[in-house]
Parts: structure tokens; C-alpha cells; sequence
């Protein structure tokens, strides 16, 4: 029925100005801006992820994706070639049709408004499958929708386990596109079910991204921005860096500096008033428990957390762990190899750079890093050769929404982001005129 929704709206949505379809993503943000707060609470219950981070980062960056792509529709531009005297060609851009759009927990409304306002942007209609985990922002974007008068059909939501909502969209022959974020695994489920339709798939998948510091680093800063990058959203962020490599000279002291950083600052508790909120879910938990296990029967000490946090009532009842930094473990061991997805960073020391490349590119994924280092050369040598989709150079997670979002290997296949978003969302077709 969603789809079928979609396809009816598709009609004549396709058919609005880029300007007509502008001013209905800046009204949706305009209308996220006034619910702000509302929002950014539901996401805090829902995911149990700090309220302060919820307005920060979740809500401020969806609003953000609806002003731009409300931009990059009005300044597009197509490519024109001119064949000697004999012919012009030009590029022309279509929509794709109804698109599928599935998207994970840990960042529920900023990942799903990453696909749905370039999407809608560009002209097509949507149907959405938020976990279901977390519903409940999908829920107040679709009525933020509804509020500004978005036409009836343009975004559709459905709720439901992967499985069977999500398989069923990708399997369904008349949505031509899927946007996907999530885990590698149902990853290549989602990829194996819609190749036989030949769809435009794009996979955002996992990752075990790596933070590297070098002896010449700004100390202090790549000290604080390495709990930022290994903790924030309790390291359920998938460019979190859960490997970090030090450089042997000054690994003691970054590892002692880094340990009485992360346990001085971050506390876990009422995701309201702290800075370190809960985990996902209950079966979430267990698994961060099942590698830290693996860990110390691996060899690894465990220098800071390991454990469930002391919290009051009702605190005690939410799915906390503290976050946790191992060393000791080889960088093949499963807590330096296997996506944890939690507040579990694993530190190694390396000697030279050549060293650190083999670690940092011996992993199946490929989505982001962070390199800390003032030697220029070394600043653009490394990121040329890293095996990855991104990379930060003296910082993390520095966004522009202009720029190429996506993996390499096993962390995904495609590009989102800037013109790789309208390349995505859209069809060329060329047209060739005889002079
Ligand atoms: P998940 O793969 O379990 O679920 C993601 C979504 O897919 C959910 O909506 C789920 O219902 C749906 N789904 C599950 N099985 C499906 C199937 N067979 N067919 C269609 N849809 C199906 O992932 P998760 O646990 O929700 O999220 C965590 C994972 O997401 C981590 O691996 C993390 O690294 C990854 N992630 C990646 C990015 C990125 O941009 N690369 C961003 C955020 C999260």
C-alpha cells in the first residue's frame, strides 16, 4: 500500500519546480526547528543516548540536511558537450521513482533525513523503514511532514523488523532504489535480494575504523578528541575509531592520559543530564560483554571499565556499560578485528609508519580513520594509501555535507553526499541533437 502510495504521488511530485520542491525541505526544517527540543527528547528516550548529544548533533544535523539539499536542488547544474559542427549532447536528470529507504538505531533521524531530504529534493517519493528499535522521530518527521503540507503519498513510513518489512521493500519490483544503512551482514542480504531487480542500491555498512597517533601530534588536543571519537553516542557511531594506535614513544603516556581522561569525564547515567547514556537494547549489551570476555581470555588488560556501571534507581534498570579501554591484544586478535559497535576501544603501539599502514589496512572494513600528526607529508601520504572511505586529518568527524560519504570493502558500496547524492538520487540520461 506504501509503495503503491508513492508511485501515485510520484506523478506529480516529479513533475514540481526545483524551486516548489525547495521551499517544502525548508519548510520541514523550519518545522524540525520549532519542534527541536520535542524531537531531540523522543530520540533521547528511545535510544537512551544523552539529551545534550540528541540536540547537538541527531537534531541540529537533520534540520542541516533539509536547508542543504533545499540548496543543492536550486544550483544544480548539467553537463553539456558539443560534438565538433555535428551534434550538442546534454545530460538530462530524472528522478529515480520510489524509493526504499532503510536505516539503523544509532542515529535514527539524522541517518534517515541523510536520505529522505536529497531524495525528495531531487523528485522522487519514498517509502521508509526506521528500526525498530527506534520509530519514534520517524514518526514526528512524518507528522512534521503532514504539518507543512508535504502532498499526501510523497513520504511514506512503515514499521517493522527487517526481515520481513525491510525484505519486503527491497524485493518489491517497483522500488527501483535502495538506500540502506545498517550492519555488514544484512548488508549483503539487502544486496544479494535486490540484484536479481538490477535496483541502484547503496550500501552504508560497519566499520573498525582506525585512530592513529603519531610522537609529532598536538598531544593534548589528539588526547581529547580520541575520547571523543572512540565514546561519543557510547562508540555507537559507525566512523567511531574502536583501533587505536599509538606511536611506541609516547604510548604511555598517551594511554595514562587518555584512561584518566575517558574515567575523570565521561559518567554514565540519566541520559537527560549526562554525557554518557545507555546502550540500545538489553541483547546490545550482552554482546559488548561477550567480546570484553573474549578480550581477557585473549591476554588483554583491562584499563579502564569492563563492567556495568553502579547506577540508582531507576538507572540500574538501563542497559549501561562503562566505557572501556583494552590493551595488551594482538591486532589480529576479535576485539581489534570484529565490529563491537559499543564503548570498547582496544590501543596498540606501533614503531614506524610503514608498521601502522599494514595494521590499519589489515581489516575486511574500510569506512573512516583519524590520523594525528603535524609532518605535512605524512598528512597527505597516509590518507592516499588508507583503505577506507574517509579520513580526518588532526580531527574526527569535522562534517561538510558537500563532501563523498561512504566505505570501501566489507563497510559499504556507494557514494551519498554532495553530487554523489544527486548522482545517486537521480538518472542521466544523455541527449544527443544533430546541428
Ligand atoms: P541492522 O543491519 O541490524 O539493521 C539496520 C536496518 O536494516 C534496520 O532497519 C533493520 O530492521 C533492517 N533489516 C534487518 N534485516 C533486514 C533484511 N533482511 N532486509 C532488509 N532490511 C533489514 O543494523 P543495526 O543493528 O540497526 O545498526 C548497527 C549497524 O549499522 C552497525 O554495523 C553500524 O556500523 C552500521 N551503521 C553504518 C553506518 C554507515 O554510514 N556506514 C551508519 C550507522 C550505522
Amino acid at each position: 500500500m506504501a509503495v503503491q502510495a508513492a508511485k501515485e504521488a510520484l506523478k506529480s511530485w516529479r513533475l514540481l519546480s526545483e524551486d516548489e520542491r525547495a521551499t517544502y525541505m525548508r519548510k520541514i526544517a523550519d518545522r524540525m526547528t520549532e519542534r527541536a527540543d520535542e524531537i531531540a527528547l523522543a530520540e533521547c528516550l528511545d535510544c537512551g543516548k544523552p539529551l545534550a548529544l540528541a540536540k547537538r548533533m541527531d537534531i541540529a544535523r537533520a534540520i542541516d540536511n533539509f536547508n542543504y539539499f533545499a540548496a543543492v536542488v536550486k544550483t544544480q547544474h548539467s553537463e553539456s558537450h558539443q560534438t565538433g559542427q555535428a551534434a550538442l549532447n546534454y545530460s538530462y536528470r530524472s528522478p529515480v521513482g520510489v524509493c526504499g529507504l532503510i536505516t539503523p538505531w544509532n542515529l535514527p533521524l539524522y541517518l534517515l533525513t541523510w536520505k529522505v531530504a536529497p531524495a525528495l529534493a531531487l523528485g522522487n517519493t519514498i517509502v521508509a523503514k526506521p528500526s525498530e528499535l527506534t520509530p519514534h522521530t520517524a514518526i514526528l518527521l512524518a507528522e512534521v511532514c503532514t504539518e507543512v503540507g508535504l502532498p499526501k503519498g510523497v513520504f511514506n513510513l512503515v514499521h517493522g523488523t527487517g526481515p520481513v518489512v525491510g525484505n519486503a521493500m527491497v524485493a518489491h519490483p517497483d522500488v527501483p532504489l535502495i538506500s540502506f544503512t545498517g550492519g555488514t551482514a544484512t548488508g549483503a542480504m539487502v544486496g544479494a535480494t535486490a540484484a536479481p531487480y538490477f535496483k541502484k542500491v547503496s550500501l552504508e555498512l560497519g566499520g573498525k575504523s582506525a585512530t592513529v597517533v603519531f610522537d609529532d601530534c598536538d598531544f593534548d588536543r589528539a588526547v581529547g578528541e580520541t575520547v571523543r571519537s572512540s565514546f561519543t553516542n557510547a562508540g555507537q557511531v559507525c566512523l567511531c575509531g574502536s583501533r587505536v594506535f599509538v606511536q611506541e614513544s609516547i604510548y604511555e603516556k598517551f594511554v595514562q592520559a587518555f584512561v584518566e581522561k575517558v574515567t575523570n569525564e565521561l559518567k554514565p547515567g540519566d541520559p537527560e543530564k549526562s554525557n554518557f547514556g545507555a546502550l540500545i537494547s538489553s541483547g546490545h549489551r550482552q554482546k559488548i560483554e561477550y567480546y570484553v570476555d573474549i578480550a581477557k581470555k585473549e591476554g588483554g588488560r583491562i584499563l579502564c571499565g569492563g563492567k556495568r556501571p553502579n547506577l540508582d534507581a531507576p538507572f540500574d534498570m538501563g542497559y549501561f556499560y562503562e566505557p572501556t579501554i583494552i590493551d595488551g591484544l594482538s591486532v589480529n586478535s576479535r576485539c581489534s578485528q570484529e565490529e563491537i559497535f559499543g564503548p570498547v576501544v582496544v590501543v596498540h603501539p606501533f614503531k614506524d609508519e610503514k608498521e601502522v599502514m599494514e595494521y590499519i589496512n589489515g581489516t575486511k572494513y574500510g569506512l573512516a580513520g583519524s590520523l594525528w600528526t603535524n609532518d605535512l607529508n605524512r598528512a597527505h601520504r597516509m590518507p592516499a594509501a588508507w583503505e577506507t572511505g574517509m579520513v580526518w586529518v588532526n580531527c574526527w568527524l569535522l562534517r561538510d555535507l558537500r563532501v563523498p560519504f561512504g566505505g570501501v570493502k566489507h563497510s559499504g558500496v556507494g557514494r551519498e553526499g554532495g553530487n554523489h547524492a544527486i548522482d545517486f538520487w537521480t538518472e542521466v540520461k544523455n541527449v544527443c541533437i544533430k546541428l
